[in-house]
């Protein structure tokens, strides 16, 4: 036999695992760690969307969905998509449920790429975008959103990559890992690339109910854009759901049609009593989800200032619950900061490398801690940052 290795694709064979896990399994081995790396809630999901999970078992729903999910549930996402974002989409054929976030990116961009298509992915990114890209055949081109421009990337930056197999630019905002949100006009003028080169937009929206200063503006809401662009959402985040496993897909029929057919094929459906529990979150969820809100927005309003406060200069997010700090005053690089201040402080943070060249020189702090152990976090990174500057 050959040795097992040999049997796994080369495309598999050459991905690279996850930077962020690296830093997870070295902080489970220490005592006292304060974590600042997970990127998720620190919520529990509210007690009544549990209670529709649990009722949802006690009347025994235990089957399969329809493939898309359950028609009351994709009627809810489109109340809500036209309610929150004034965007429409038809519950029976422009909406999919899916297993998170994840799986309507992976459904995405399968859907539509072609060997050697090109997919625009703006760095610093969530880490799975290149990945997928290069998993559905696609090739992954890197375009670095700046720390002088607050991570907002340019047009300019994004016509300058477009070449003639540019299929798809994928797009975060707010964004993981800088927070940084972008305005209706600047969405404009990516829309209008977009419109010049006939090309398709994966907006990853999952964020969008974790805002703070200003009105959400989704990229299919931009005049002529709906017909262009592949809205992926969910519920992980804004309504503290990360483990139900729970997101959706809003797109033009033609391309709901492709992503069906592998969902059908691949996954079936969603699971059934965690698309109960989301009916019950768009129905009734909202006044929760402004209290989480609001939390964030004071613990984002005290992480940043006291960021500041130490010397590390960050950018005000505008959304998620990620602040994004320079470290280059350090002089050191974002894994020797990650890795040297978890070992000397006990503070858990991911070195921005880890989500593409433009994050190297920072790090991502996430806010979704209690006050008390950010306060605490704060003291030993302030500590930290005194004995090597
Ligand atoms: N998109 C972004 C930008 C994320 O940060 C995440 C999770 O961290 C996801 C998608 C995946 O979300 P889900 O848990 O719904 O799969």
């Amino acid at each position: 036999m050959k040795q097992k290795t040999a049997y796994v694709s080369k495309t598999v064979g050459q991905l690279k695992p996850s930077g962020i896990r690296r830093f997870f399994d070295l902080a489970a081995g220490m005592e006292g760690v304060i974590s600042l790396g997970v990127g998720e809630p620190d919520f529990v999901t509210s007690w009544s969307v549990r209670e529709a999970a649990i009722l949802s078992l006690e009347q025994g729903y235990t089957s399969y969905t329809a493939n898309a999910g359950l028609l009351e549930l994709r009627e809810e996402i489109s109340y809500y998509m036209e309610k929150q974002f004034e965007v429409r989409y038809a519950p029976d054929s422009e909406i999919i449920v899916t297993v998170g976030a994840s799986q309507a990116l992976d459904i995405a961009l399968r859907a539509v790429l072609d060997p050697g298509d090109e997919a625009i992915v703006i760095e610093p990114c969530f880490v799975s975008y290149a990945p997928l890209v290069t998993m559905a055949g696609g090739v992954p081109v890197h375009v670095q959103s700046l720390k002088e421009n607050d991570f907002k990337i340019q047009p300019s930056q994004l016509e300058e990559a477009v070449t003639e197999r540019t299929k798809i630019i994928m797009l975060c905002s707010p964004n993981n890992p800088t927070g940084t949100l972008l305005s209706k006009s600047e969405l404009e003028g990516i829309a209008a690339i977009a419109e010049k080169y006939d090309l398709l937009v994966l907006s990853d929206e999952i964020y969008a109910e974790l805002v703070y200063d200003e009105k959400y503006a989704s990229m299919a809401a931009i005049s002529h854009m709906q017909e262009r662009t592949i809205v992926v959402s969910g519920f992980s985040k804004g309504f503290a759901m990360t483990g139900w496993r729970l997101g959706f897909v809003c797109a033009p029929e033609e391309i709901c049609a492709a992503m069906l057919k592998i969902h059908q094929y691949a996954m079936m459906c969603a699971p059934t009593m965690a698309q109960h529990a989301a009916i019950e979150a768009l129905k009734n969820g909202s006044g929760d989800v402004e209290e989480m809100r609001k939390s964030y927005r004071r613990r984002r309003n005290y992480f940043v200032h006291s960021l500041t406060e130490i010397g590390l200069e960050c950018h005000v997010p505008g959304g998620a619950f990620y602040a994004f700090p320079s470290i280059e005053k350090t002089g050191l690089s974002s894994e020797q900061f990650a890795e040297q201040l978890l070992i000397m402080e006990k503070v858990a943070v991911v070195p921005g490398n880890v989500f593409g060249d433009s994050g190297e020189g920072h790090v991502r702090c996430s806010y979704a801690s209690s006050m008390e152990q950010l306060q605490e976090a704060l003291k030993r990174i302030n500590r930290f940052v005194d004995s090597i500057c």
